[in-house]
């Protein structure tokens, strides 16, 4: 793990503050509809214009609006990221917020810098590879241990803003938290995204669910279904716990969260689990382990992003822990033979050729994502070695753009890396884990100096854990169940296995979530990211491709329908839009793209940004994205920074 290291402290960090720069910005708020609530929402149709004074975009409104809220008062992209990132965990509270962790990669325009601080949620020292196995043996289900203290790792977001804002930012930690405040304070309108969300959350089974004897569940109940009825779209929501929450990090920093009375209850609250249906046996084993120690303890890190070269274009993003940025470069450049864009080839946006090269090459991916990939602080992922240009040529090799190949082995990238690893004999198959949550949040944001935030920030599933912190009003996140319920780990060379992503005291579970930055020689042009579990990567994907060889605009290419697998052998997803013949081809070649495959998948938000420097904001209509877009206009701004 790599703290902040001296050269970028020195090099990167930027004079505070300018007191408030004389800028005059004329805000153009486009807040997207949803598929199907745009009138109700009151909402613009598209046609977002470029602009040069800073773009947000964010899965949710009121958030955008906090984060322009900060560019306009003179904070840059790092304040105004960490502004929204607490606005979420207000307003759309089941997707992320200080309970949780994340990945936020800063591009510094003038240094030409580009890092992620990794505020990753960690094992407490008390973790262990069988963590999450009862007294016979057998894994606890995912409903069980995602709803317990025993899923809950250390929340990094606190420490990762610090982090960020300390060193780039040029607002105090204060001032960033301020809109935050005011919306739990003051309240806020429910959208019809948090009101879906609440009423399967309440419903019989959901993470809010009112089991008997589960009362640590109703702390949350009690926020978003006061009175066991759920919050309606346009409800005011006020939340004073949270508020307060938010009010002694501004007053005592962010040390305030991880010791004293907020840390005591978040570690008295990971004591709790579901009861129902766990014999009173087991019940012990679904107690978190975190200590007041692990809270003290945790440090976000600063780390270097994987890059790999896409047609002339350097793609950047999410090293391990996350799984994210290698699977991404992987499948990329494992496309990179074919002529994607190219309809006379028979490829060309959603073909059958485009659609079986990248489901194959997103199956040739996953199956060595599922062996070697996890925290590098604990094991040696052969990250070179997985996006060398051999081991990808022959990888790619076994894709033939007309047929489907009838298994999907992991191959071994030792040989192209430094890694010492034991030699391969044999490669045990390792299953996907396929609990990997279906919720987080992504957000981007440039500012007028041309610094950009890409970021995503989760607490697992949606609700997390459905534990609230009672008193403080905030979930915590459930993301240990990112890794292997069982251990993988297996030294017999004939059926080897790294175990990388066993848990283990420290260890931060591995992740699909993969912030990407796209440059022309050193000139960022695209910033993206997607929540949505191990099809992150997948959206991500798809979005590359359609903004570098389907040559689609930056909405254009949110708005496609996506198609993901994400395990090598099992069935991809896709979403409506897509040619009905082309997707019988698809099945003919033997993949199953039945109905019953059919989702919505991802979110992206994302901004591209044109040579002369004009900045377009796209955000994704599957959820309630917006995008707010500054025009900079008169003549006294920016003169003590060009
Ligand atoms: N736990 C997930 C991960 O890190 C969060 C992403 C998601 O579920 O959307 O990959």
């Amino acid at each position: 793990m790599k703290f902040v290291p001296d050269r970028m402290r020195k090099s990167l960090r930027r004079e505070k503050p300018r007191l408030f720069r004389l800028i005059a910005f004329s805000a153009i708020v486009v807040f997207l509809p949803t598929l199907a609530s745009a009138d109700s929402e009151g909402r613009k149709t598209l046609g977002v214009p470029g602009v040069r004074g800073g773009v947000v975009t964010t899965s949710e409104p009121a958030a955008a609006k906090a984060g322009a809220e900060i560019l306009r008062r003179g904070g840059n992209a790092i304040d105004a990221a960490s502004a929204v990132a607490f606005a979420l965990n207000v307003v759309e509270p089941q997707s992320s917020g200080i309970g949780g962790g994340g990945f936020m990669m800063i591009h510094l325009a003038d240094e030409k810098e580009t890092f992620v601080i990794d505020s990753r949620e960690t094992t407490p020292a008390a973790g262990a590879p069988d963590m999450f196995l009862d007294s016979n043996g057998a894994p606890f289900g995912f409903s069980i241990r995602s709803t317990s203290g025993i899923g809950v790792g250390v929340p990094g977001m606190v420490r990762g803003i610090e982090l960020a804002q300390e060193n780039w930012g040029e607002l105090s930690f204060a001032e960033i938290l301020r809109p935050a405040i005011e919306l739990a304070e003051k309240g806020f309108r429910v959208s019809s995204r948090l009101e879906d969300s609440i009423t399967g959350a309440i419903a019989p089974g959901g993470r809010l669910a009112n089991e008997p004897g589960d009362a640590a569940y109703e702390v949350a109940r009690a926020v978003f279904a006061p009175g066991g009825e759920g919050l309606e779209q346009n409800d005011l929501l006020v939340q004073p716990d949270l508020a307060r929450t938010l009010k002694v990090l501004a007053e005592g920093g962010p040390d305030a969260f991880y010791e004293g009375p907020i840390a005591d209850a978040i570690v008295a609250a990971q004591l709790n689990g579901r009861t129902t249906g766990v014999p009173a046996a087991d019940r012990p084993l679904l107690q978190g382990r975190m200590t007041l120690a692990d809270l003290a303890g945790y440090g976000a890190a600063v780390r270097d992003p994987v890059e790999g070269d896409y047609r002339g274009f350097r793609i950047v993003s999410m090293p391990p822990p996350s799984s994210g940025g290698l699977t991404v470069i992987y499948i990329l450049k494992a496309l990179e033979r074919f002529p994607i864009g190219d309809a006379e080839a028979g490829f060309g946006f959603g073909a059958t050729r485009t659609l079986n090269v990248m489901l194959e090459a997103m199956r040739l991916a996953f199956a060595d994502r599922a062996v070697w990939m996890g925290d590098d602080d604990f094991v040696e992922v052969p990250s070179r070695g997985l996006i060398s240009d051999g081991y990808i040529a022959a990888r790619s090799a076994l894709i033939d753009p007309d047929s489907r190949l009838d298994e999907v082995l992991a191959d071994d990238p030792r040989p192209f890396d430094s890694a010492s690893l034991p030699p391969k004999v044999q490669l045990a198959a390792t299953r996907e884990n396929p609990d990997e949550g279906l919720n987080t949040t992504h957000f981007t944001i440039v500012d007028r100096d041309g610094n950009i935030v890409t970021y995503t920030n989760t607490i697992e599933s949606g609700w997390g854990t459905g534990l609230m912190v009672p008193g403080w009003g905030f979930l915590l996140n459930n993301e240990l169940t990112d890794f292997n319920r069982v251990p993988a780990f297996n030294p017999d060379p004939d059926n080897f296995n790294p175990g990388a992503n066993d848990a283990a005291p420290g260890k931060r579970p591995r992740s699909s979530m993969s912030p990407t930055m796209v440059f022309k020689g050193r000139r960022p042009v695209a910033a993206y990211g997607s929540p949505g579990g191990s099809t992150i990567i997948n959206s991500v994907v798809n979005t590359t491709l359609n903004l570098v060889d389907h040559g689609k605009t930056v909405q254009e290419a949110i708005d496609a329908p996506r198609i993901s697998q994400t395990s090598a052998n099992g069935s991809p997803t896709f979403e409506a839009g897509f040619d009905p013949e082309v997707i019988e081809a698809l099945n003919d070649l033997g993949h199953n793209l039945s109905d019953s495959r059919l989702r919505v998948i991802g979110s992206v938000q994302a901004v591209v940004i044109d040579r002369d420097k004009t900045q377009f904001g796209g955000a994704d209509r599957r959820r309630i994205g917006a995008v707010i877009s500054l025009e900079r206009s008169g003549s006294g701004d920016d003169d003590d920074d060009d």
